[in-house]
This record gives C-alpha cells, structure tokens and sequence, in this order.
C-alpha cells in the first residue's frame, strides 16, 4: 500500500506499508527505508483533517440557508 508522506530523511513521497490492513502496521519510506509513522496515526490525521472540513461546509451550509449556526 502506497501513501504521500515525504520522509524527513530523503525527501522521498514513495511510502510504503504492508499491503494488510491492520491498524498498527507502520509505514517507511520505500527509498531509504525510515520509519515514517503508523498507519493509525496517518489514517488519525486524515480522519480528523476530514472532520474540519465537513464541520467548516455544514457551517457554510447553515448560512446559506439563513441559520446562525
Ligand atoms: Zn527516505
């Protein structure tokens, strides 16, 4: 499984984890090798980078409708 992370180390955007789906697998860096992070606290970060964005539209949402939210 690929991901866009760039590595600290080389710069690289080629991240690789194994292709399980298991929460704690950890992701590295397929050119040099480094530990970039797990793949809970990746997934974390999207989900919670989700959350904004869909409270910040329901928000739009509310004042176009005329609601004060
Ligand atoms: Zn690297």
């Amino acid at each position: 499984m690929h991901h866009r992370i760039s590595c600290p180390r080389c710069g690289s955007e080629k991240a690789m984890s194994p292709n399980s789906s298991c929460e704690w697998d950890e992701i590295h860096c397929s050119d040099c090798g480094e530990f970039l992070e797990t793949r809970q606290a990746f997934d974390e970060r999207h989900t919670h980078s989700f959350l904004i964005e869909t409270c910040l539209k329901s928000r739009a949402m509310a004042r176009e409708m005329g609601i004060r939210a």
